[in-house]
């Protein structure tokens, strides 16, 4: 194997205000997990996905992804991000030299090239990750009150997956979880160290399922797929 793709699904969504997971809700009639699972499927260089879904939802899960082609294993998450990242990293033999690609499940229109643009980007540095131009004004805020505005030429979003060397990561986590660090992406873990991650070029359709607004989207995405 050189190539496993972490899908973390182990989310509540309160801000979708769903009663389902996240990850479980459906999109054009596919939970967001299938979508994101399908998208990995289909670049052959993945050998194997693995998606971490809330303890409760694990049949579930197993039951969705069960036709995948790729081989795929189910587990556990945990109560933050970061622990949801290291149960599926505990899934990689312990000599594994290849590398892993953590994605959030609720991207679900992540696309080949975007993926395969990580995966040459983490080969060649170590580490990489998409990102999109920032195009609002950004400001700082305070207290309801405006203390500045942030050069946005320099500013980009942050998308999954988010490609690393596997020891890389594991000793970045270690290091993370030894400061009492509480990361939103696996990036974050490495800059601290000081090592290099390569940015590549994300796209707009590989947005982040948040909030009830962003399922309308998702749904016109699909809509307008399925009549071109
Ligand atoms: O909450 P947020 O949208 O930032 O979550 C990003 C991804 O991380 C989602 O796919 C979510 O399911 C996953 N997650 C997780 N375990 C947690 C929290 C979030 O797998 N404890």
């Amino acid at each position: 194997m050189e190539i496993m793709a972490i899908l973390v699904a182990a989310g509540r969504g309160e801000r979708l205000g769903s009663v389902r997971p996240k990850a479980f809700v459906e999109v054009g009639g596919k939970p967001l997990l299938r979508w994101a699972a399908e998208a990995f499927e289909g670049v052959s260089a993945v050998d194997q996905i693995v998606a971490v879904v809330p303890a409760d939802h694990m049949v579930t899960a197993r039951a969705l992804l069960a036709d995948l082609h790729t081989p795929c294993d189910v587990v556990a998450g945990g109560a933050r991000r970061q622990d949801s990242v290291q149960a599926g990293l505990a899934l990689a033999p312990r000599d594994f030299a290849g590398l892993v690609l953590v994605h959030d499940a609720a991207r679900p229109f992540v696309d080949a090239t975007v993926i395969e643009a990580v995966i040459s980007g983490a080969r060649a540095a170590g580490a990489a990750l998409p990102v999109m131009p920032v195009v609002d004004t950004v400001k700082q805020v305070s207290d309801g009150k405006v203390v500045g505005t942030l050069d946005r030429s320099v500013l980009f979003g942050a998308q999954t997956p988010q490609g690393f060397a596997y020891r890389v990561l594991l000793e970045a986590y270690a290091a993370a979880e030894a400061a009492g660090l509480t990361v939103t992406d696996e990036s974050m873990t490495l800059e601290g160290m000081g090592h290099e991650v390569r940015a590549v070029p994300g796209a707009a359709r590989n947005r982040k399922i948040t909030t009830p607004d962003d399922l309308v989207w998702a749904e016109a995405f699909v809509d307008q797929r399925s009549a071109s």
